[in-house]
């Protein structure tokens, strides 16, 4: 019988590596209390017609990569309907922001997720089929200031301090502005005209984007390409004085505040609802995935989608990736310390019981120590004394023996595994003695 075995591009987080997962989710969900945002939970799998829309048709996402089924009817009431697994949750976050009417409070909505994603790339390090975002949204009607570049601002800052806060170091914030749908229509005009002559010469794929999406060869991939790629106009050149003005604003902000930045005026993301500013954290830990996090303004996705006027600006950040960048950040410190940082892997105590008749006060003892907040593993009675310290050895800083001596006397013996030292602890100082 052939094996069963996780999906190509999906894998099993487990521990301890799901403790650092805990660990980022939690800090994440802490500074974004901190800028006042909550927390918004969409379905995972959504009309289509939503991506199709929001992120475009001709996007490698939308024309590649969803993971879309016709759902049949189950009942005459029911209309078949074709569904896909959200690639991304921005378009799913402003469906939620116009179906629960959201703008007529007047005021920002500031909407963060924590979730899966699913996209059928080519699965490599850093990249799979299904994999998680942390990502965040500031969205409202004009009125409440959901275009000032303020809220571009505080958005790229939160990121900053967010990396902070998680020990990340050596991030790189890179950004540019892509102009307004008032700009686009001359920028790609101003594409199509240079793409005209050379476009023979590009990947199939290029050669049919040229034609039908031209802002999309931009962040073509194929390296053959990427001569033609670099004599293309910039946008730069062809944005109007409001969006000159809205990108020098955000930037000002960010010299303000006294995050780091590097201009770059060739991204563009490949996402087709981007406006104005577009901007990735980027980290050289990563290799060729090196996109830590991507994002950007989106000023007109809610009235693609039928919603009111809804300028809005977001993100979304690679968990995969994240986690990788810090277990590789651990990895160097552990090599430097001979310890992980931050993420203990052994319990702070492994209880042996010595004789069966001794298990049910072990469990208890281990309950206790739990309470007091210790990570505690528990042996069996039915273990050799040999194999309880084998097995605690492995799993944890120090074994505390509990035979009917130290049943009976209430003094525990305690060998740390690190010192190879022995001692006798009163039952009433065991927490404390097995926290240091
Ligand atoms: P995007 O929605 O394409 O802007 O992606 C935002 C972030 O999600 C990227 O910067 C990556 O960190 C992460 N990401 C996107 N696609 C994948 C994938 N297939 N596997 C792992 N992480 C991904």
């Amino acid at each position: 019988m052939t094996l069963l075995k996780a999906v190509r591009g999906t894998r099993d987080l487990l521990p301890p590596e799901t403790e650092l997962w805990n660990r980022v989710e939690a800090t994440a969900r802490r500074v974004f209390a901190r800028y006042n945002f909550g927390e918004i939970r969409t379905p995972l799998f959504e009309d289509t017609q939503l991506f199709a829309r929001g992120v475009g048709e001709e996007t490698d996402i939308v024309s590649k990569e969803m993971y879309t089924w016709e759902d049949r009817a189950r009942a005459q009431s029911e209309k078949a309907q074709s569904l896909t697994l959200r690639p991304e949750n921005t378009a799913g976050v402003v469906r939620a922001y116009i179906e629960h009417k959201l703008g007529e409070t007047g005021l920002l909505q500031k909407l963060y997720y924590i979730g899966p994603q699913f996209r059928r790339e080519r699965p490599q390090k850093g990249r799979y089929r299904q994999f998680w975002q942390i990502g965040a949204e500031v969205i409202g009607p004009p009125s409440a200031g959901s275009e000032s570049p303020l809220r571009d601002a505080e958005v790229l800052e939160m990121l900053a301090s967010l990396l902070d806060e998680l020990g990340i170091t050596g991030w790189s914030l890179v950004l540019n502005s892509v102009g307004s749908s008032s700009d686009r229509p001359r920028y790609i005009a101003a594409l199509r005209e240079a793409l005209a002559p050379v476009k023979d010469q590009m990947s199939a794929d290029n050669q049919r984007r040229a034609e039908t999406n031209p802002l999309r060869v931009l962040d073509s991939k194929d390296p053959g390409d990427e001569a033609i790629i670099e004599t293309l106009p910039k946008i730069a050149d062809y944005l109007d004085d409001a969006s000159k003005a809205h990108f020098a604003a955000v930037l000002a902000a960010l010299d303000a505040c006294g995050v780091p930045y590097t201009v770059n005026p060739r991204l563009v993301r490949g996402l087709d609802y981007y406006t104005r500013t577009t901007f990735e954290f980027t980290h050289g830990e990563l290799g060729a995935q090196n996109a830590l996090l991507g994002g950007g303004r989106y000023d007109g996705l809610s009235e693609m989608l039928g919603g009111p006027k809804a300028p809005g600006i977001g993100f979304a950040m690679g968990l995969d990736r994240l986690i990788l960048t810090l277990q590789e950040a651990e990895r160097k410190a552990a090599a430097a310390q001979a310890a992980v940082a931050g993420v203990p892997l052994l319990a702070d105590g492994f209880i042996a019981p010595l004789g069966e008749g001794l298990n049910t006060a072990a469990l208890e003892m281990a309950k206790e120590l739990r309470r007091a907040g210790l990570r505690i593993e528990l042996g069996d009675g039915a273990f050799r004394l040999k194999k309880s310290f084998e097995i605690g050895n492995k799993l944890a800083r120090a074994i505390v023996l509990l035979g009917e001596d130290e049943q009976r006397s209430g003094i525990l013996t305690v060998k740390n595994f690190a010192t190879g030292e022995q001692t006798k602890i009163p039952r009433g100082d065991l927490a404390q003695a097995l926290k240091t």
